[in-house]
């Protein structure tokens, strides 16, 4: 086990032990309770609401820190409670007999949690998102020669092996992020697809092929295929797919804010979370929300039904009052089992329902399967569908965030206005779709050269603006004239024609009392002298 699965490991174990200290004193109370119950002090039906709140609490956490036993005792007595709380009585003959069996489920002493311990089994098994290393079979030298370097120019570290035997020795010793294999043996597709199947998560694979027809094409899916080209190849389509593949392996880690005021519950979800990469953040107290939604910006809320002050069901009610958290996904976390109830609090608002106790796994995979497609929604929405970088609006906010960070850090943000040259010719001689291949490639060139924390939107048709947090103008230069030089080398193909396109661009960096509009309209200026110049040049703002 690593280093940090041992670490996660210590950490549960801390959290199991603070429970049945918990418990320890959690049992002792709700048995001196029972005992007003079956006394039949006069008062005795007073003390149930009480009672069931207990019940209740340890219905829905004492299953997850690995005393299922107690959980489920505990949630037969709550709905026998319940059945008596409704109806003022129940079926059952005595009130008497009701405080008699809590009591002896309270005395009883949980040394330790039963067998079903917490599922640990995933929690270890995260490595580190290095730089991008890619694997590339390809027996023909020339190809090869022409891959490394364009994929070399997009910011990829690529290896190239020209036999299976070598790609899969080279992957034995240490794996890559992503495998593309341009097949040219008959036994090819079997080594490569040989890979994969000692593989915890299928590493993605790309195939290149002579042939498309329907038999090749469910050959490469058998073989684990996540893409499939056919030759002449289209380099900047395979990198486009190459980059969607691992995205969706090593994307940002989902955000999930979860509000429960049973903190130490909320604790043991959000470990099990983080340790499967999510970025988890805990609210105890549900008046802070809306604090905590603007500075966390949640894709998924896990959101305890039952809670002092305010039930789960009216925090999610008063979150979608507001169309600005649409596209956070609410599910609730709660012990209640009743279907009925669910779906009366999912008609209020809400999205799912995930029932306590719940393990590991379970917890994982249900709020991984939500945060993706709360993710892949809020990006439909939000980012410009030919790129997949932020739209005009969203820029300019970015924008606006960061120089108004600008000014109270005192360190320096630069803004870059940057403009594909003679772009019109490029849809004139090549035709639209060649156009669009050639912005996209701009795009997917950027986001690899550029930092997490810059921010990169597609201001207009083939105009682009960059944000570079923490960063003065000369810096920015030097990065923005790399992406200049491997832009220019990029090789273009349409009906067979070979082209090569350039960029112009425009920097300009934070002053003292500088709003974000001045920062564009200097960078533009910039932009425009590059132009005046000769373009395929990075000028800085006088
Ligand atoms: P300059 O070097 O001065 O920037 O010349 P240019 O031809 O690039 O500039 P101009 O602004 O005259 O032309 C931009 C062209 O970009 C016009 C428009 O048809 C084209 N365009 C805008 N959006 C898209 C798009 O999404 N796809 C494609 N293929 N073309 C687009
Ligand atoms: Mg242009
Ligand atoms: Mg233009």
């Amino acid at each position: 086990m690593t280093d940090a699965g041992l670490e996660l490991q210590r950490q549960l174990q801390a959290l199991t032990d603070r429970f049945a200290e918990r418990l320890s004193l959690e049992l002792p109370e709700l048995a001196r309770l029972a005992g007003f119950v079956h006394s039949r002090e006069p008062e005795a039906l007073g003390y149930l609401g009480e009672i069931r709140e207990r019940l209740h609490r340890l219905a829905g956490s004492a299953g997850t820190f690995g005393f299922s036993r107690v959980g489920d005792e505990a949630r037969l007595l709550e709905q026998r409670v319940d059945a008596w709380l409704e109806a003022g009585q129940s079926t059952e003959s005595s009130l008497d007999q009701l405080g008699r069996d809590i009591a002896h489920f309270a005395e009883q002493s949980p040394a330790a949690p039963s067998a079903r311990t917490p599922e640990t089994e995933r929690l270890d098994s995260h490595g580190e998102a290095g730089g991008t290393r890619i694997y590339l079979l390809e027996g023909d030298p020339d190809a090869a020669t022409g891959m490394v370097q364009t994929l070399g120019n997009f910011g990829y570290e690529v290896s190239h092996f020209a036999t299976a035997q070598a790609l899969a020795e080279a992957t034995a010793r240490q794996l890559p992020d992503a495998l593309i294999v341009s097949l040219s043996q008959d036994d090819d597709l079997q080594q490569a697809a040989a890979i994969q199947p000692n593989l915890q998560t299928p590493l993605p694979l790309l195939l290149i092929n002579d042939r498309d027809d329907f038999d090749s094409q469910l050959a490469a899916v058998r073989a684990g295929a996540q893409g499939y080209f056919t030759r002449p190849l289209d380099i900047t389509r395979l990198e486009q797919r190459l980059e969607h593949c691992l995205n969706q392996q090593q994307g940002e880690p989902f955000r999930v804010l979860i509000i429960d005021d049973d903190l130490e519950l909320a604790t043991r979800y959000s470990l099990a979370l983080r340790s499967a990469r999510m970025q988890v953040e805990v609210l105890g107290e549900p008046g802070r929300l809306f604090e905590a939604l603007h500075n966390f910006n949640p894709e998924v809320l896990l959101l305890d039904v039952n809670m002092p002050g305010c039930s789960g069901p009216e925090l999610a009610q008063t979150i979608r009052l507001n169309d600005e958290w649409l596209r956070v996904t609410i599910i609730y976390l709660s012990a209640e089992t009743d279907i009925t109830r669910q779906m009366a609090a999912l008609v209020k608002a809400g999205d799912d329902f995930i029932t306590k106790p719940i393990s590991d796994n379970a917890l994982i995979s249900s709020v991984f399967s939500h945060a993706q497609r709360a993710r892949s929604l809020s990006n439909a929405l939000a980012r410009d569908s030919l790129t997949g970088l932020l739209k005009h609006a969203d820029i300019k906010e970015h924008l606006a965030v960061e120089v108004q960070r600008a000014q109270r850090s005192g360190k320096p943000t630069s803004a870059v206005m940057l403009d594909i040259d003679h772009f019109k010719k490029v849809n004139d001689s090549h035709g639209h779709a060649a156009g669009d291949n050639v912005i996209r490639a701009l795009a997917n060139l950027m986001r690899q050269r550029l930092r997490r924390v810059d921010s990169l939107g597609r201001y207009g048709g083939e105009e682009f603006v960059a944000v570079l947090p923490n960063c003065s103008a000369a810096q920015a230069k030097r990065v923005i004239d790399e992406i200049r030089e491997r832009f220019a080398e990029l090789i273009f193909s349409a009906d067979d024609q070979r082209f090569n396109v350039t960029l112009s661009a425009g920097i300009a960096e934070t002053a003292e009392g500088m709003r974000p509009n001045d920062l564009l309209e200097q960078a533009d200026r910039a932009l425009y002298s590059a132009k005046h110049n000769g373009r395929n040049q990075v000028r800085l703002a006088e």
